[in-house]
């Protein structure tokens, strides 16, 4: 089981600075959350850790199967949900079977054959979820993968998360801005700001799963109390 290091990462746009000597380490198995406002880095990191841009400097060690989860489900509307989630798999009876058990898992075995089109916007965030799952990825990676989704959908997919979570011990990083959502995912959310953008803040979470929106809440006061102009990327010195 591999975790994710990384060390004094820099990414510029041109003359642009965007990431400004980034450190960020995560246990194997530990789920953190990355909370920052928007424009400050954050899918930009996510595609570095990926590989998806390798224009940067530092040093990235993440494992070496990863999964993905990005804003939008990004599926082929012309194929069915059994068949999206198989495109990530190797062909054949073996990828099948992983591809159905993926799409099981999020609840979805009886729409194995509905089109892209033919699910729910909800539906389709767990076609995306299945997809990422089936590769038994070491290193989950979900870049606000519940944006836009109604309230008691969203607490679903949650709850769907932190179950595989659980039962597969993977490392995930999770984006969003909703400081609400990292409060009730994470072990440890990652506070970033500033243009380049660094850590401002480092809060660990103790209280178990599932975590009561009253207490959700309780936190929340007490830390943007502490650091009021947090969201904005900003933290008061002290912790
Ligand atoms: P976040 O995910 O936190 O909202 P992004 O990583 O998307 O932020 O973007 C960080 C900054 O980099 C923004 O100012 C954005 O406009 C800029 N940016 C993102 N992608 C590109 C690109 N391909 N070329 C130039 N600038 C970019």
């Amino acid at each position: 089981m591999t975790g994710l290091r990384l060390q004094g990462v820099c990414k510029r746009y041109g003359s642009t600075p965007v990431l400004g000597g980034l450190d960020l380490s995560l246990a194997p198995g530990e789920l953190v959350c990355l909370v920052g406002p928007s424009g400050c880095g954050k899918s930009t990191l996510l595609r570095l850790i990926a590989g998806l841009d390798r224009d940067y400097s530092g040093h990235i060690e993440a494992g070496t199967r990863l999964g993905m989860v990005f804003q939008a489900p990004r599926l082929m509307p012309w194929l069915n949900a059994l068949d999206n989630v198989r495109l990530v798999l190797p062909a054949g009876e073996e990828g099948r079977r992983r591809a159905r058990t993926a799409l099981e898992s999020v609840g979805l075995g009886e729409q194995l054959a509905a089109y892209p089109g033919q699910l729910s916007g909800g539906q389709q965030r767990r076609v995306a979820l299945a997809r990422a799952y089936a590769v038994e990825p070491q290193l989950l990676l979900l870049d606000e993968p519940f944006v836009s989704l109604d309230a008691p959908s969203a607490q679903r997919l949650r709850e769907l998360l932190l179950l595989w979570w659980r039962a597969s011990r993977a490392t995930v990083l999770f984006v969003t801005h909703d400081l609400d959502e990292a409060l009730g995912l994470a072990d440890r959310i990652v506070f970033l700001g500033g243009r380049p953008a660094r850590t401002v803040l480092e809060l660990s979470l103790t209280a178990p799963r599932p975590r009561p929106p009253e207490l959700r809440a309780q936190l929340q006061r007490d830390l943007l109390a502490r650091h009021p102009h947090l969201l904005s990327g900003q933290a008061n010195s002290g912790g």
